[in-house]
């Protein structure tokens, strides 16, 4: 019982990291996270493909100490190792994590059967020369350090038994079981662990860079996008429009007279309105649609391949949403509140500056919103780009 619950504590130690709420399993299939991973060390498991391909011909050194008159034979099979430049090239090429694991098991393998072709040249060889046998367990854990823990253990397991494997099916003679066992098992058992430990290091490298990146991006108030972020997603949702040739709408909110629902009912009844509008903003607008707040009281709802027609429409529903929408304050008070919203909907061209549009885009949503204001408040006013209202 005190194993099994000492085995509990040591999995969850391993395969789960709780920060900041985030619980991620260490062996980790999600797509995004395997990829960043990947892209962190491509260059380094291209490195380390260079460095097998010199091995490979340095090699020929230690056949020559091992068995001086068959290495005149080994000499073109150990120049041939430098077919693994191909495998460092296509590697710094690709940016997928999937071939590049695919990639890296086949040339492991591919490489440990071209030595073991030239350990069968060298009669009598292997007792001696086993002891190279440890370059490949160490090889392949820094080779599979960008890529996941799983491809890193097949890796590690099948350079590890293939030689034994081939030696009891006869392709290799004289194979020397019981050494290589002593030699390899503690070898295999340590490198194992020391991916395990690279793998978990990096696992929370990536939990507290998403943590950072999110706490960079959000508005802790209510959670939705902050000014920095919205800046970001703007210029990124324009692009895409440019590309497109399709329109991009944004809506700017404001809430009406906010100062004298901070002044009767406190703070902390502004704060519960605010959520409130930044809830609304989430209820109501689309998949791809991007809320964020701005400042203050006042938020921004993005909304890519959206004209104008359509833009006002999601602002007249919001407005309407929010003005049979009762918030109650931190003493049980029924507050009502209403909101202004500004909306245009511009259609950029190909060759527009895409900062200019952003601001062109901000601008006008905000000359919009002024507009709301002066005409009442709790009303919508929608422009379209060359500045009219409608
Ligand atoms: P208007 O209808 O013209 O918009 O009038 P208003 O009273 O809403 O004026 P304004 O938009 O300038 O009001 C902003 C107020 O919002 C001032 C500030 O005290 C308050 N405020 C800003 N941030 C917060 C916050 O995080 N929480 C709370 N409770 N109040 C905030
Ligand atoms: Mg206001
Ligand atoms: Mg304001």
């Amino acid at each position: 019982m005190v194993a099994l619950n000492m085995f509990n504590a040591l999995s969850k130690l391993l395969y789960q990291i709780k920060v900041n709420n985030y619980v991620y399993p260490l062996i980790n299939n999600d797509p995004l996270y395997l990829q960043k991973k990947f892209m962190v060390h491509r260059t380094f498991t291209c490195v380390i493909f260079i460095l097998f391909c010199c091995s490979g011909i340095f090699s020929w050194l230690i056949d020559n100490a091992v068995d001086p008159i068959a290495a005149k034979d080994t000499i073109w099979p150990r120049i041939a190792s430098l077919w693994l430049l191909v495998p460092a090239f296509v590697m710094r090429r690709t940016k997928n994590y999937q071939q590049a694991s695919i990639l890296v098991i086949t040339s492991a393998i591919a490489d440990l059967l071209h030595s073991l072709a030239v350990f069968k040249i060298l009669n009598n060889s292997l007792p001696l020369g086993v002891g190279g046998f440890l370059y490949y367990p160490l090889g392949t854990t820094l080779l599979c350090l960008g890529l996941s823990i799983r491809v890193s253990l097949i890796c590690l397991l099948a350079v590890t038994l293939l030689p034994p494997a081939l030696a009891l099916s006869g392709w290799l003679t004289n194979f020397p079981h019981a050494l290589y066992a002593s030699f390899m098992g503690p070898a295999a058992a340590i490198t194992a662990l020391v991916s395990t430990t690279f793998a978990w290091s990096y696992h929370r490298r990536f939990i507290l860079e998403r943590s950072l990146e999110e706490a960079s991006n959000t508005d802790p108030l209510t959670g939705a996008a902050n000014r920095r972020h919205f800046q970001e997603v703007l210029q990124k949702e324009v692009a895409r429009s440019c590309r497109l040739d399709r329109p991009c709408a944004l809506l700017m909110l404001d809430i009406d007279h906010f100062k004298r629902i901070n002044d009767t009912h406190g703070h902390p009844t502004g704060d519960l309105v605010i959520c409130a509008l930044a809830e609304a903003c989430t209820q109501n607008s689309r998949q791809g649609d991007s809320v964020a707040r701005l400042g203050g009281e006042e938020f921004a709802i993005l909304m890519p391949g959206t004209g104008t027609t359509e833009a006002a429409l999601l602002g007249e529903r919001l407005r309407d949403h929010i003005e049979k929408l009762a918030t109650y304050s931190d003493t049980g008070v029924a507050v009502s509140w209403t909101v202004s919203v500004g909306v245009v909907s511009v259609r950029p061209s190909l060759n527009e500056n895409i900062l200019d549009v952003c601001e062109r885009l901000v601008k006008i949503a905000d000359t919009a919103l002024y507009d709301a204001k002066r005409g009442g408040r709790n009303c919508v006013v929608t422009f379209n780009e060359n500045n009219s209202a409608q």
